[in-house]
């Protein structure tokens, strides 16, 4: 471990000249700060289009052979316009050719998306006299586009050791054959999180447009409290279930050899922020640690009298998913009943093929699908020591009228998963928040 910080900005952060100036106040005002990690340019205002989805509208017109000039000139001008009020003699003239070419020439969506990072990294790096380093250099995925970090950390390790200070575009790397290759959205999150770990780092703080992960989303609850601390266990459970402030894959780099994330706001840099570790004495100021929640499953409701008894039941049910190449996110199980959880977007165009499938190897008494579920994630190390909370939590949606339609308690006791109808998502999670927090 040794002294340096990697900060990570994301879109919102990146927006236009002003909030550039905040970044560079933030990176020059601690020398430790040696590896910034960029995104494209976010929304600036709430209607506001992302770089990174100007480039993929653009690239899907060049792909079709339509004429792509007018959005192609639509994202110039939006980093012109980044560079000249920062005052910079630079110029990307030269590279938005090459990229115009190469989308004419059909270079990939990848590649597309990934030029939003790859030019404001370049504006970044100028404006704080830093180094550019291309990750396409240093981050690699295999052959079946897996991110592949012993490769990435052999190559981008000692490449950091020899280097003061650098800008690194996140959202990219590339392939064994040299392609470029992206992580899911919001995936510069996790490029921030491997150059913590090859910089060894002593801490990686992730700067964004909020103070730290909020007890839950701000879009549903008016101003929620802040979480002070909060594992990476938690954590990666609260941002699968839609808490999208951290790309949940971005712990994993950092968690076998304990580097802490610090969610930070750009807006409010002296707002304490959110530590992510992995263990804390700390306990949480409430019972719940974070709810986070989304819509869009499907339950497949199986009832069979004594199915308990039936030896291979439910690995003939999970048969008939994978036949159909679905995962599933949850099965709870009663004597004879038993609910298959599954995304609704995976299961569209599959549901006769999946029912005949389960009718054919276990014939139930009673089989249907119902759509229209949502998804909520009550999660607390907390929970585990205090008796109740399960009670709290189901007086708290009887009292709101929301009906439970489903009940999943993690067998780490970290978190209790309800399904409850998508029209119910908002009031329900807003009655969580009151139960336990207010
Ligand atoms: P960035 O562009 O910095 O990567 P993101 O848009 O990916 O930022 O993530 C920050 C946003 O996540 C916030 O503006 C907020 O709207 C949203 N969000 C959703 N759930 C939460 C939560 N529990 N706490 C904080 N922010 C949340
Ligand atoms: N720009 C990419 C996106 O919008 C990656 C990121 O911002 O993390 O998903
Ligand atoms: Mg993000």
């Amino acid at each position: 471990m040794n002294k340096t910080k990697v900060v990570k900005f994301g879109g919102s952060s990146l927006a236009d000249s002003n909030q550039f100036k905040k970044v560079a106040a933030i990176v020059k005002a601690d020398p430790t700060r040696r590896f910034v990690v960029a995104s494209a340019p976010g929304k600036r205002f709430s209607d506001d289009v992302k770089i990174t989805d100007m480039l993929y509208r653009c690239y899907d017109k060049a792909a079709k052979g339509s004429d792509f000039s007018k959005e192609f000139a639509d994202i110039e001008n939006r980093f012109n316009s980044i560079i000249a009020e920062l005052g910079l003699d630079f110029s990307l003239e030269e590279e938005f050719r090459h990229i115009k070419n190469s989308f004419a020439h059909r270079a990939g969506r990848d590649y597309a998306a990934s030029r939003g990072e790859y030019l404001n990294s370049m504006i970044l790096a100028n404006y704080l006299g830093f180094e550019f380093l291309d990750p396409a250099g240093f981050v690699f995925f295999d052959e079946s586009g897996v991110f592949d970090l012993n490769k990435t950390l052999e190559a981008l390790t000692p490449k950091l050791d020899e280097t003061q200070n650098a800008v690194i575009p996140g959202f990219y790397g590339s392939m064994p054959n040299d392609t470029i290759k992206t992580f899911s959205r919001g995936g510069s999150d996790v490029t921030g999180s491997i150059v913590a770990r090859a910089a060894d780092a002593e801490l990686y703080e992730n700067w964004t447009d909020v103070s730290g992960f909020l007890i839950c989303d701000p879009r549903i609850v008016e101003d929620p409290e802040p979480i002070t601390t909060i594992t990476y266990r938690e954590l990666r459970e609260l941002a699968y279930m839609g808490a999208t402030v951290l790309h949940e894959d971005a712990i994993f780099p950092v968690r076998s050899v304990g580097i802490p994330i610090n969610i930070k706001n750009t807006n409010h840099p002296e707002d304490p922020g959110t530590m992510i570790v992995a263990e804390t004495a700390d306990s949480s100021k409430h019972i719940i640690t974070g709810i986070a929640g989304k819509k869009g499953f499907s339950v497949i409701q199986i009832e069979k009298d004594m199915m308990n008894s039936e030896v291979g039941f439910g690995r003939n049910v999970l048969r008939s998913l994978e036949k159909n190449g679905l995962c599933f996110e949850h099965m709870p199980s009663g004597i004879d009943t038993m609910s298959v959880i599954v995304a609704t977007d995976a299961l569209v165009g599959k549901e006769r093929a999946i029912l005949d499938e389960i009718n054919f190897r276990v014939h139930p008494d009673k089989l249907e699908i119902e759509n229209n579920l949502a998804l909520i994630a009550v999660v607390g190390r907390g929970m585990r020591k205090q008796r109740g909370t399960a009670g709290k939590l189901f007086s708290a949606l009887a009292e709101a009228r929301v009906n439970v339609k489903m009940i999943d308690q993690g067998s780490s006791e970290l978190n209790i998963i309800i399904g409850v109808e998508e029209e119910d998502f908002e009031t329900a999670t807003k009655a969580i928040y009151e139960a336990f927090v207010k």
